[in-house]
């Protein structure tokens, strides 16, 4: 089968390597679509970062070079002893998260903070192939309304809806969301889906902006208003009940930590590469705090798909599908380049 294989930094190779089968426990996924993820483009041009080099993972026993691809959906071919749950000709999703289930976090049912957690796709072979082995409790069965380009963004949207979780919102709520990619985007359906009305995206660019405004929702351009000052006015000084970082640079957060209300969260769902200077005293003046969030759970799945199941999330106009032959130049590079906003991977061609 045809796969695309890590090999380190800069070197990714589609070539063809043998058919896994499910061992016990096991589900094996005919792949539809797979997501690429900005951890992706991160291990391509400036890793190995989370994929163990040499070391093998000590839950699933990989090291590179392996599969990448961690945000798929598919149709089960082939179950392995002992799996009730799902059978051959389901479509499903996957959560790729393997966890270890005996450290605190796990315990406690957050194992998305599990002290040795690892995923498919980046610590075991992955969903960029036409077929991959998962576990048994990584499977979900997609709603025969959900098709299978969009139960590939059940991972990217389920990152995105734990987020919204912690921002501890109601249908009253007003939240901020600073960034406009995939992320954004997700943490708008998903702070929807729990009834808020009042929402602002902040996005500096004129693209991204049209993108979200197309889906109906409203937005700042903060190269153009003062936001804490705009969202004083509307507010009366009490600023919002939630802001959410999908955007991961200094500015977002500085505007963003002054438009919290008081004792209110700043969300924090971006990959922060550089340390961020920001007045810190506006976090002790108004007992504002910093969150930050990883992942998802089971839960986050369960919602996600049921909001897809009533039509909630609407792909147009940010999700494209491309061959696997073209994962670079059609892939990485264009998302590098700000040119597509969501690229999944068609592993068929
Ligand atoms: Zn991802
Ligand atoms: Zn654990």
């Amino acid at each position: 089968m045809r796969a695309a294989m890590y090999y380190g930094n800069h070197k990714l190779e589609i070539e063809d390597i043998p058919e896994p089968s499910a061992g016990d426990g096991e589900v094996k996924v005919r792949v539809s679509r797979n997501g690429i993820c900005g951890t992706d483009l991160h291990e391509y041009y400036d890793g190995p970062i989370f994929i163990p080099p040499e070391q093998p993972h000590p839950l699933t026993g990989k090291a590179m070079p392996l599969v990448l691809g961690h945000e798929f959906s598919g149709t089960v071919t082939e179950v392995g002893a002992g799996v009730t749950d799902v059978g051959e000709g389901d479509r499903v999703t996957i959560e790729p998260v393997y966890r270890c289930g005996h450290c605190r976090p796990c315990k406690s049912g957050r194992y998305n903070l599990c002290t040795s957690v690892g995923f498919h796709g980046l610590m075991a072979d992955g969903g960029m192939a036409e077929y991959t082995v998962v576990p048994q409790n990584q499977v979900y069965r997609l709603p025969d309304s959900v098709p299978l380009e969009l139960g590939a963004l059940v991972e990217p949207m389920s990152v995105a809806y734990h987020a919204a979780v912690l921002g501890e919102v109601n249908d009253q709520s007003r939240a901020l969301i600073y960034g406009a990619g995939p992320i954004g985007i997700g943490l708008w359906f998903a702070l929807r889906g729990m009834g808020l009305t009042e929402i602002d995206v902040v996005e500096p660019s004129p693209t991204r902006r049209t993108s979200i405004e197309a889906l109906g929702a409203r937005t700042l351009d903060p190269t153009a208003v003062d936001v804490p000052e705009l969202i004083a006015d509307r507010t009366d000084g009490d600023g919002v009940d939630a802001a959410f970082d999908a955007a991961g640079v200094t500015p977002a957060v500085v505007s963003a930590l002054e438009c919290v209300g008081e004792r209110r969260p700043l969300i924090s769902v971006a990959i922060y590469d550089k340390p961020i200077p920001t007045p810190l005293i506006n976090l002790v003046l108004r007992e504002r705090r910093i969150q930050g969030t990883i992942c998802y759970t089971g839960d986050d799945y369960r919602a996600v798909i049921a909001l897809m199941a009533q039509g909630h999330y609407d792909t147009t106009g940010w999700v494209d599908t491309i061959p696997m032959s073209g994962v670079l130049e059609q892939g990485f590079e264009e998302l590098r380049a700000g040119r597509k906003m969501k690229l999944l991977v068609d592993p068929t061609t």
